[in-house]
């Protein structure tokens, strides 16, 4: 394993200028090079699988199976498909223009911005790290990628991997925590894109806007499930929820924070929760390797506080590990507002089932918090899934299941509100790092028998005839 070694402010000046040349220089600029850089991306995953994981292992206790399906598989994919569509991302574009101004050569230039900063998070340390240095090259800006200290076993193997596969003169990592980002947002980028929580959004925000850095924010917040009783499986509805609590221990921004349901149906949904716990094995969650720990000390106190103080009655889990950092998934019935698991996002293990006495309640229970990055219903309700579709706000909106947008390759993910702003996967992480260029080209030639005589009724003095709209 390697070292997980901080950069100094000299390595981190060097290295912006390094990539601030390479642009001027117009190295990235050419598509065979990007594609290349996107190959030896995808070369630089399936060389290295073994590390990989190991990172992994040491972070998060995170089993290989979860890496390959959560992590390295959808880079690779997505880089793949990437090079594969990037002449036609990447062509100019000709809009529709009135019929005289043709010979002017209106066209969108698709161009990049320049050099990119990444600041990612630890819990899904190589998607959330490369889908968007995969847009920096498909786009052909350079990137600086700084992924997350707490998660130094990935981190470091980023590290090593990268100036061994793409060119260092265009894409590095930059490891370090506070002092390293703090400086890191001094600098003016061309684009930054940040993904983590909203209160360091906010300071990544404040430091852009001092050089008017245009941001993409992917960030999190507290994901609902409705559970429609009336319509739904409910043996299907509890596997779904609880499986959605247990991928990398419930450490994922779109996980279904808490389930609203109708109090009567209450008792029934638990029994089903019960019965998929015992089915997936959660009782042995502890010792289990199909089960992540919980990233660091600092995050696994915050969630035993949290199950400390909840007033929600436990109906299954409970149990925890201090020396392995493991919370066996855990459901709280009768959850009121009010409770500690319904404060801020859990980004845990732990599932606050909420008894609401209509559906109408759910709505408007939704709708006085946060715009959320996912809100899931299990229902066959038309009416309710239109009611859903027209009178909330949500990143995603997902019915039936949980998580399982996110392997549809070409649905854009991202955020609203304050779960954030801007798109990602495929083009649309493309077109967050480029510049869309208006050119024309009026010919000086044709002027003097065409252009010239048709734009004389811009020129001073005005008449009525020259102002007619
Ligand atoms: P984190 O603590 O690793 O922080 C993310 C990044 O911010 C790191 O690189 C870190 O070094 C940097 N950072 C931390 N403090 C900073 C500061 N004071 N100034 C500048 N940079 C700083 O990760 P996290 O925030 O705990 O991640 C979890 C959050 O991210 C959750 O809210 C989750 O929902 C959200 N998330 C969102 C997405 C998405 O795509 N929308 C994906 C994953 C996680």
């Amino acid at each position: 394993m390697p070292d997980f070694k901080i950069n100094t402010t000299d390595e981190i000046d060097a290295a912006y200028n390094t990539l601030q040349a390479t642009f001027r220089a117009g190295t990235t600029r050419p598509l065979a090079w990007r594609k290349h850089q996107l190959n030896q991306l995808v070369l630089m995953l399936r060389e290295n699988i073994e590390s990989i994981v190991q990172g992994f292992s040491v972070d998060l206790r995170k089993p290989p199976a979860e890496v390959l399906t959560g992590e390295i598989g959808p880079v690779v994919r997505r880089a793949i498909q990437s090079a594969a569509q990037l002449d036609a991302w990447a062509s100019d574009e000709s809009p529709q223009v009135r019929e005289w101004q043709r010979t002017w050569s209106p066209t969108i230039l698709k161009r990049p911005k320049g050099v990119v900063l990444v600041i990612s998070p630890w819990n899904y340390p190589i998607f959330l790290s490369l889908q968007p240095v995969i847009g920096a090259i498909s786009a052909g800006c350079p990137a600086v990628l700084k992924p997350s200290e707490i998660g130094p076993g990935v981190s470091s193997v980023l590290a090593d991997l990268f100036p061994k596969y793409l060119d260092p003169s265009a894409y590095r990592i930059i490891n370090g925590g506070v002092p390293e980002t703090t400086h890191l947002l001094k600098l003016k980028w061309d684009h930054i894109t940040y993904t983590g929580n909203g209160t360091v959004a906010r300071i990544v925000a404040r430091a852009a806007a001092e050089h008017l850095t245009p941001l993409t924010l992917e960030l999190g917040g507290k994901s609902p499930v409705i559970i429609d009783a009336n319509t739904t499986d409910l043996k299907i509805a509890a596997k779904r929820v609880l499986w959605g609590k247990t991928l990398n221990a419930g450490q994922i921004c779109v996980a279904p924070d808490y389930a609203l349901i109708l109090r009567s149906a209450q008792d029934a949904f638990v029994e089903a929760i019960k019965e998929a716990a015992v089915e997936l094995r959660l009782d042995g969650a502890l010792a289990s390797d199909s089960y992540s720990s919980i990233i660091s000390d600092g995050h696994y106190m915050r969630l035993r506080s949290l199950m400390t103080k909840s007033l929600g009655n436990v109906v299954v889990g409970g149990s925890t590990d201090d020396a392995k950092r493991r919370i066996t998934p855990t459901v709280y019935r009768d959850v009121k507002e009010g409770d500690s698991l319904l404060e801020g996002e859990i980004f845990g293990p732990l599932l606050p089932i909420v008894p609401v006495d209509d559906i109408r309640q759910a709505i408007e229970y939704i709708n006085a918090h946060p715009h959320p990055l996912v809100l899931y219903a299990f229902t066959e309700d038309a009416e309710l899934k239109q009611a859903l579709r027209d009178e909330t706000k949500s990143g995603g909106l997902h019915f039936n299941d949980v998580v399982q947008h996110m392997s549809i390759d070409t649905l854009p993910f991202s955020g609203v509100g304050e779960s954030g702003y801007g798109s990602q996967a495929l083009k649309y992480t493309y077109d967050e790092y480029t510049q869309l260029r208006s050119s024309v080209d009026i010919p000086l030639a044709s002027s003097v028998d065409r252009d010239e005589p048709r734009l004389s009724a811009r020129y001073p003095p005005y008449t009525p005839a020259t102002t007619q709209v």
